[in-house]
């Protein structure tokens, strides 16, 4: 999911600068045939435009998401008490479509329609996703469309944007986006591994496990303090016969703390008769 930042500094939204603590996530379409989020941004990124603004749109030829607001920046979307708690976010629509009054409209090309709705609903779960983690939200419970919102008396009367699901005949649901949210939550691996970057995934994982076993060899020396199934076996004799002639009296417990780079020394200097038969 791309995120152009666009924010609509010039909006008398904007400019009143009042602050929100963020109890949930509206989900709007625009209403009006404009797949061009950019064309949003621009008409209403001005002081005349003082009857809406919203968190972001989302482009429906790209999937590209344009913020507009500061996530936490109270928001003219929702009409109602939603302003006060809510994200609004703008779906922008299929060009092939035209409104004939109200929520009703005709479509001149439903395999298009379909594929930019399609686009904006899958970029809406991921903004909506990321949202909810970044405002600590249950997804499954402060989601809302505008619709819904008129239904819970905190919004307007307006039917978006499950009025263009239907419309296009595509069977999303503000249940199927709420679930569609909480799975892209839980599934933080994007995009699944095919079996040949798995093969070679592992792989790397155990030539790390190797490496690592190495290094903590090399950085952690084994130190031997008795003559026991530890010690190796090329060096038992030369420590053994070192013990009993009292070269070797280890610490207060009797602890001889070796290493390997010492027992080495001690069996070759036995070897060369340094210390008798
Ligand atoms: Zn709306």
């Amino acid at each position: 999911m791309q995120i152009v930042k666009s924010i609509l500094t010039n909006n008398p939204c904007y400019k009143a600068g009042r602050k929100i603590s963020v109890k949930g996530l509206m989900l709007h379409s625009v209403g009006c045939p404009q797949p061009s989020a950019r064309v949003f941004v621009q008409s209403w990124n001005g002081p005349n435009y003082n009857s809406a603004c919203v968190h972001a749109f989302i482009d429906a030829n790209t999937g590209v998401v344009y913020q507009t607001l500061p996530w936490d920046h109270r928001g003219w979307h929702g009409g109602g008490s939603s302003n006060n708690t809510h994200i609004g976010v703008e779906m922008c629509e299929p060009s092939v479509i035209k409104y004939t009054g109200g929520s009703s409209f005709t479509c001149s090309d439903k395999a298009k329609a379909q594929e930019c709705v399609k686009r904006t609903y899958d970029s809406a779960v991921e903004l909506f996703a990321m949202l909810c983690t970044m405002f600590n939200l249950n997804p499954m419970r402060d989601i809302v469309s505008h619709k819904e919102g008129y239904a819970l008396g905190i919004a307007t009367n307006h039917g978006d944007p499950e009025h263009l699901w239907r419309g296009v005949g595509l069977n999303y649901t503000m249940d199927s986006f709420r679930a569609d949210v909480k799975k892209k939550m839980e599934n933080k691996e994007d995009e699944p591994m095919t079996n040949d970057e798995r093969k070679k995934f592992n792989a790397l994982v155990d030539a790390v496990g190797t490496l690592t076993k190495k290094v903590d060899k090399l950085e952690h020396k084994m130190i031997y303090s008795w003559v026991d199934e530890n010690m190796p076996d090329w060096a038992v004799a030369t420590v053994t016969k070192l013990k009993k002639k009292g070269y070797l009296q280890g610490d207060k417990q009797g602890k001889l703390n070796l290493d390997d780079n010492m027992l080495r020394m001690l069996v070759i200097n036995d070897r060369a008769g340094i210390y008798g038969e």
